[in-house]
């Protein structure tokens, strides 16, 4: 019984806030009303697919809209410079940082000194559970799970298979089902951070 009561507390690091399809569906209204001031987002797989390497108007669009808000958006990826740094500048996000190494906590305690906000006014929107929701929630800050865009075949097979036994492993404590998003019938109000 204590064993079983452990593996579920567990579990609840790999829970998000919210969960939606894409952060297309994001309602950055709805993050700003509940106090968001930091978003931090994941790049492959979130922003963009990990074959392509520059962003498309809707993730240009985004960011725009992010600053539009007057939130402050933070790039935050395990990739390598070079790659970050291209896509940060094509899509016009000032402020990125390459080779975060989540689910460690360096970069997070790097980013939560240099912008110096409040642990409840930042999210971490990402695409994967054992890196960008567990760092989050290591953090003690808020998280968007989205689907990842494209599967990475060749280099990720370990990751999507952690990945799918995670998944497996939350609906069976149903803490979490892949696929039922929240947005359905609350239409994109988050009440429920
Ligand atoms: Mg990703």
């Amino acid at each position: 019984m204590q064993n079983f009561k452990s593996k579920s507390l567990l579990l609840n690091y790999f829970k998000p806030s919210i969960y939606l399809e894409s952060y297309k569906k994001i309602n950055l209204n709805s993050l700003k009303n509940s106090g968001i001031k930091l978003i931090l987002c994941d790049m492959d797989n979130t922003l963009i697919g990990w074959n392509q390497r520059i962003p498309n108007n809707e993730v240009i669009n985004f960011v725009k809209n992010v600053y539009y808000h007057n939130m402050e958006f933070v790039l935050f990826s395990n990739n390598i410079r070079s790659r970050v740094e291209n896509f940060a500048k094509k899509a016009g996000i000032e402020n990125y940082f390459w080779d975060c190494k989540k689910p460690l906590l360096g970069k997070m305690k790097i980013i939560k000194r240099l912008f110096d906000y409040k642990e409840e006014e930042m999210i971490l929107i990402g695409d994967q559970l054992v890196t960008d929701i567990l760092v989050a929630n290591r953090s003690h800050i808020k998280s968007i799970l989205i689907s990842p865009i494209s599967r990475d075949v060749k280099s990720n097979k370990f990751v999507h298979y952690i990945e799918d036994k995670l998944f497996k492993k939350l609906a069976q404590k149903n803490i979490l089902h892949e696929g039922f998003y929240d947005e359905g019938d609350i239409g994109g109000n988050y009440e429920i951070l």
